[in-house]
């Protein structure tokens, strides 16, 4: 009788209020009763500080070797010697969808952000009186991002392009991309330039279904999403490619409020959701977003939405709450 092999997840606590986050979410992972092998892997700054090295070739290699990673938060220090871990896993495991669900009682939309080229192409000319940045929009890169976002709004209402190409040529390319790949694949599709989806973000969130754009336009408009939401901390992020994916919450490693306890830890618990999902949990993943409106409609709350609560508490409270149903 073959066995099935345990699922290897990657644990990446990462700097900041990145241990903490992510401590509740293995805490609500085990109330849940989800079953993984973890392995533990020291990134980011920290690990730059002591070693030199924030991701060495040799945790690079032990991460591949596994299912998928649960990433806390890392610090990027403004040092030029120092590589993003974050840009380098997601380019090296080729993570090129980033994708944002945000839900309320008042909205339901999902960000879904090319996470590989755009302005984040790492091609750069840095000069004292003139610096430069290529922005690369590539007719394969924005086909796969809308393939991506087609998957998920061909089982929900419409597709939103959002881009800027009546000032940037190379967002023409993302653009007619998006709408072709929408159209072949039967998907409703509007586009919208990202000032005026700024806007709407904020007066208008409902008229939001499933959002696709390039790198950097993603990245502000989520954190603008979060905003509306209520916070940084409520929202979870899947960074996804063909066989690999990278779950983490999308705030950073909010420095300012690090070894204090009380960062929300809700993020990083639906970011283990959908990690749990991805892995073919689906019904775990439900048992937990479940635990977690529970969580926040009985007020266990962390002080970013008002709240008196240490990150301990809304995970006691989550994992309690698992244990009962
Ligand atoms: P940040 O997301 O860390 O914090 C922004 C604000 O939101 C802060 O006031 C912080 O206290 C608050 N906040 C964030 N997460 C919270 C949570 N879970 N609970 C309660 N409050 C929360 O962004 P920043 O301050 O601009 O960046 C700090 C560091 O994080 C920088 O080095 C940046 O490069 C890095 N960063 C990392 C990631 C990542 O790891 N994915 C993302 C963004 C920023």
């Amino acid at each position: 009788m073959s066995r099935r092999r345990a699922k290897k997840v990657a644990v990446l606590p990462g700097d900041g209020i990145g241990p903490e986050v992510v401590g509740s979410a293995l805490a609500v992972l085990d109330a849940a009763g989800a079953e993984f092998e973890k392995v533990p892997v020291d990134i980011g700054l920290g690990r730059w500080k002591r070693t030199g090295f924030a991701l060495a070739e040799e945790d690079l290699e032990i991460i591949k070797q596994c299912d998928c990673v649960l990433l806390g938060a890392v610090t990027t220090p403004p040092d030029p010697n120092y590589r993003s871990v974050l840009l380098r896993l997601r380019r090296e495991l080729d993570l090129y969808a980033n994708i944002r669900p945000f839900s309320s009682s008042k909205l339901d939309f999902i960000i879904v952000r090319e996470n590989t080229e755009g302005l984040y192409s790492g091609q750069e000319e840095v000069g004292l009186e003139e610096s430069r940045t290529v922005r690369v929009v590539t007719r394969r890169g924005s086909e796969r991002i809308a393939e991506k976002a087609c998957d998920i709004a061909a089982k929900r209402r419409k597709l939103t392009v959002i881009h800027k190409s009546n000032v940037l040529r190379s967002d023409r390319l993302f653009l007619k991309t998006c709408q072709d790949v929408a159209n072949k694949r039967g998907v409703l599709c509007e586009d919208m330039l990202v000032d005026a989806a700024a806007y709407n973000l904020v007066v208008n969130p409902q008229r939001f279904d499933v959002m696709v754009t390039t790198n950097l336009f993603g990245d502000i408009l989520s954190d603008e999403a979060a905003g509306v939401l209520g916070s940084l901390g409520l929202c979870a992020s899947a960074n996804v490619g063909e066989t690999f994916a990278l779950f983490e919450p999308i705030h950073g490693s909010a420095p300012d409020i690090a070894g204090k306890g009380i960062a929300n830890p809700v993020g990083a618990i639906r970011s283990a959701a959908m990690m749990m999902e991805w892995l073919g949990e689906a019904t775990l993943a439900r048992r937990i977003e479940t635990a977690v409106s529970w969580a926040l409609e009985t007020g266990k709350k962390t002080p970013d939405l008002g709240g008196s609560c240490g990150t301990k508490d809304v995970a006691e409270a989550i994992t309690g709450y698992l244990r009962k149903i």
